[in-house]
């Protein structure tokens, strides 16, 4: 990674040396060539992603699953109205979290940036 391996978390601004981010006062910046750099920022966006999927899903559940569930139980009774209830439900969490997704830490990174890495991580084992 020649260029600008350092990351802010925070705004996403990439520089070349090390400190502080300028537009975030507070935000060190991050050493992306640093493989627990990497993986740590990775782990946070698994777990906001799984943080935000598990409210995502409670919400559909509550405002579209079962009012459905209720509507069409009253309108047609027996087990289609849970069918309906699940299936609107599921199509609504999967599309919200399809639609808006949470910001990701991680930046994504160039082919050469990657490649970068591998090579200076093969040539600092000896
Ligand atoms: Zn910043």
């Amino acid at each position: 990674m020649p260029n600008n391996p350092f990351y802010c978390s925070s705004c996403a601004h990439r520089g070349p040396a090390p400190g502080f981010c300028g537009t975030c006062p507070d935000e060190p910046l991050l050493d992306l060539r640093q493989e627990d750099v990497r993986n740590t920022l990775d782990e946070l966006d698994t777990r906001a992603r799984q943080t935000r999927q598990g409210k995502v899903v409670l919400g559909s559940v509550a405002l579209i699953g079962i009012p459905a569930w209720f509507a069409v139980f009253r309108i047609v009774g027996g087990e289609l109205g849970i069918l309906v209830g699940v299936g609107l439900a599921s199509v609504t969490a999967a599309a919200i979290m399809r639609y808006l997704p949470v910001r990701r830490r991680m930046p994504e990174l160039t082919d050469a940036e990657l490649a970068s890495i591998r090579s200076d991580a093969t040539g600092n084992r000896r």
